[in-house]
């Protein structure tokens, strides 16, 4: 199961996956980091769909198509902002993988690649995120077997470093 995960440095934007997950803020009208990104990859086709879908909550995951994107669908999710981690952020992110996971199931999508989601403007500490995303992945595998591919991207070389780490921690024993 683990040779389905694959750690990548590069542009979300780039990959022509299924779909690409997006860290959305709860109006899914766009935003600055990667959400900015995506919506200008996209197109404006992006933000005429998503104005369509009522917002999205914290936690919770929701599906457009990808327009200018080499990416089939864009997987929108919120994750939590971190206020140091005794306000339930752990359980509200593990919920966005498995949301994200679930959508993607439902859509009959076989490759997805994430974001660290909440590690940026929302100040998830990058280490317990990581951990998160790694094991909500395997346990999306074991419960989604028709997935074939779970990328997490990597911004930078540092990121891919602690992606790699809880990569050993989740997967190290098998
Ligand atoms: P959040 O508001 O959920 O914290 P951000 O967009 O601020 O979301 O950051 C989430 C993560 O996405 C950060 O680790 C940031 O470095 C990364 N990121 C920003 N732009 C891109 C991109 N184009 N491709 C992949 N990752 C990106």
């Amino acid at each position: 199961m683990k040779e389905k995960i694959e750690i990548v440095l590069t542009d979300i934007t780039t990959l022509a996956v299924d779909a690409i997950v997006n860290a959305a803020n709860g109006t899914l009208l766009g935003g600055g980091g990667v959400d900015g990104a995506i919506h200008r990859a996209a197109g404006p086709e992006l933000v005429a769909e998503s104005s369509t879908l009522g917002g999205c909550e914290t936690g919770d995951a929701k599906i457009t198509k990808g327009y200018r994107l080499p990416a089939r669908h864009v997987i929108h999710t919120v994750g939590p902002v971190w206020h140091g981690g005794e306000k339930g952020e752990p359980g509200l992110l593990a919920s966005c993988y498995r949301r994200s996971f679930k959508v993607a199931h439902e859509n009959g999508l076989k490759t997805i690649a994430f974001p660290a989601i909440s590690a940026g403007v929302y100040g998830y500490p990058m280490a317990k995120a990581c951990a998160v995303a790694m094991a909500e992945a395997k346990a999306a595998l074991e419960r989604f077997p028709e997935i074939e591919r779970v990328l997490f991207v990597a911004f930078n070389a540092a990121a891919k470093a602690v992606y790699e780490q809880a990569f050993r921690e989740v997967f190290g024993e098998e």
